[in-house]
């Protein structure tokens, strides 16, 4: 675009909203804070959100739609995107014109969202602009969301004048609801109420971690939940300081140093129960970012019920982990279940008269009655090393956490072969390949012909929130044929689509559960193993013999209901993209 870009204050001055004086104040505040213009004259009290994206709408060319207008959008028309792109991008579905669909933004600058949009739809968008929280309280009416506490007080502290003069520096060791009133400033009180409710409700959501990253304009907050990254409410720019040294001197680290990465162990009571949180702080481009592990004791829960096998693939796993030795292998991208299959296995075979041991990196859950070992490699405990070791007290039963090289594989082998039963995993993307990469490690084909009883691949798919599930009556045929649907598959079933309730915390899946590929040794596969076949032989041959694959198990779960064929496109094919790179905390 040639013309140029009238500034956004310019055109509210034009418009009769504020004066010069006004302008100046807000430039003021910008080249303190990094706010854009518009959030720096909200705050100031000189415009209205309304007022501002009536100015973004002239800046940026675009149509303006007034959402307090009785009519302003098609109601039904919100069905055009699924319900947690909706509320994940802010975003109101308009209308959808030969093949383009048209929404309703908030940011024109935001072109990531568009982006994503764009992948996730596939198809060109158009765009109309809204005020956030006008759109925002559309969407909570209209898909029925719980307003969170966060909002509110997000809202206050951005009305509150004082607030940008926290003081950061007076210590508060007390947890926030045993905090006396009077035990600190008044002005710190916004803050810690603050930081509270985001760990309040990142824990009545089911969230696992909490991340909170700052940008040169605003300071993002996200929810893993169910292993999807949902966008919560941001956090006010100028708060952000104040909210990282409340968290620090939460997780007990030093609040004065921002330099280096820092970790720590924040201890909150929430309905009455200690949950323990692993606190990892980092320095960045524009402020320190952290991200919280939320520990759960429940998630340490195991049953075979719990995995989601289906009948004859649990009836196999169960037979294959009775034998009295071999090698059975779990394999899968970090993040797809396999420590929850193998610590179910354990715990299956957990009985008196059975002695197990592990060597894990880390110790994930405690077992009962179950030697676990941890791995140090800094001080020479190397999986090969613990496993030597392990040997010399006769287990019956080993766990080695992870096959990660040529000499824990051989002695995990030599274990097999004399009489006990291993487990462990592999990082490959299906069964198959485990026996090729095992090869491509250097041991030798007659070995892991002679070792392997039996390989399972697996990923973890989110399970559908049995509350607010629908029928989807047209579900998208491009994602349809992405999970290899042939039409005829489909003849007199129902596909399921996710809506979003107070029981799911509006994300319309809870949950998950694994999809499986369980290859079984048999005559066939061991040679093929031994003659150093490629994979595609040993694919077809594995195949021929009965393994339904990953996609045949995912396909089985979408027409149970269970989940959709969105969820497993984008557990198949986004993989290793976005939604999968945020980064862990864990090892790994
Ligand atoms: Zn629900």
């Amino acid at each position: 675009m040639a013309r140029t870009r009238r500034k956004i204050g310019e055109i509210l001055k034009r418009w009769g909203v504020i004066n010069d004086q006004q302008i100046e104040e807000a430039l003021a505040t910008i080249k303190k804070t990094g706010q854009r213009t518009g959030e720096a004259l909200i705050e100031l009290g000189y415009a209205k959100e309304t007022d501002i994206a009536k100015a973004l709408a002239s800046q940026f060319d675009m149509e303006y739609i007034d959402l307090d207008q009785p009519d302003a959008i098609n109601k039904e028309n919100i069905s055009l995107l699924p319900a947690d792109v909706v509320k994940k991008y802010l975003v109101l579905p308009l209308e959808q014109v030969n093949g383009r669909l048209k929404v309703l933004i908030h940011d024109p600058m935001d072109l990531e969202t568009l982006d994503n949009l764009r992948f996730r739809m596939n198809c060109e968008i158009d765009t109309a602009l809204g005020a956030r929280t006008k759109i925002k309280e559309y969407i909570d009416h209209l898909l029925g969301d719980a307003k969170l506490d966060i909002d509110q007080t997000v809202r206050a502290l951005t009305l509150d004048a004082h607030a940008h003069s926290i003081d950061i520096q007076t210590p508060v060791t007390e947890t926030p609801n045993e905090t006396k009133k009077d035990a600190y400033d008044a002005q710190q009180a916004p803050i810690i109420r603050l930081v509270h409710q985001i760990i309040t409700s990142a824990i009545n959501s089911r969230t696992s971690d909490i991340h909170i990253e700052p940008f040169f304009d605003r300071v993002r907050l996200r929810y893993r939940i169910d292993g999807v990254c949902h966008e919560r409410n941001r956090i006010p720019k100028r708060t952000h300081p104040a909210v990282i040294a409340r968290l620090k001197i939460m997780a007990g680290v030093k609040v004065e140093e921002k330099r280096i990465p820092q970790d720590g162990r924040i201890k909150v009571k929430i309905h009455n129960e200690i949950v323990d949180i692993r606190f990892a702080v980092c320095p960045s481009h524009h402020g320190e970012g952290c991200v919280m592990r939320i520990l759960r004791r429940e998630s340490a829960q195991v049953g075979l019920a719990n995995l989601g096998l289906q009948d004859d693939t649990r009836q196999a796993f169960e037979r294959i982990i009775r034998r009295p030795n071999g090698i059975f292998l779990v394999t899968g991208p970090t993040g797809s279940g396999k420590t929850t299959t193998l610590y179910t296995a354990l715990d299956v075979l957990n009985q008196p008269n059975r002695k197990i041991i592990t060597a894990e990196d880390p110790v994930e859950y405690n077992l009962a009655g179950i030697n676990q070992c941890q791995i140090n490699e800094h001080i020479g405990l190397s999986f090969a090393r613990v496993l030597r070791a392990m040997l010399r007290q006769a287990p019956n039963i080993i766990l080695v956490g992870e096959i990660r090289d040529k000499e824990v594989a051989d002695v995990a082998i030599q274990a097999a072969l004399t009489g006990h039963l291993v487990f462990s995993t592999l990082h490959t993307n299906d069964a198959p390949s485990a026996i090729t990469r095992l090869i491509e490690m250097g041991v030798k084909p007659f070995l892991v012909a002679s070792s392997i009883q039996a390989v399972m691949a697996q990923r973890l798919t989110r399970i559908l929130c049995p509350h607010c599930k629908v029928p989807d009556p047209t579900p998208n045929p491009r994602l349809l044929r992405l999970c290899g649907f042939r039409e005829r598959d489909l003849q007199g079933k129902t596909i399921y689509k996710p809506v979003g309730c107070d029981q799911c915390s509006s994300t319309g899946y809870f949950g998950r559960k694994g999809v499986y590929e369980l290859m079984q040794m048999n005559t066939e596969l061991r040679e093929l193993s031994f003659k150093r076949a490629p994979i595609n032989q040993i694919r077809a041959a594995a195949a021929a013999s009965g393994m339904r694959n990953l996609l045949g198990d995912a396909k089985l779960k979408i027409l149970d209901g269970l989940t959709t064929p969105e969820e497993v496109a984008r557990i198949t094919q986004v993989e290793g993209t976005f939604e999968f790179n945020d980064e862990e905390t864990s090892h790994g």
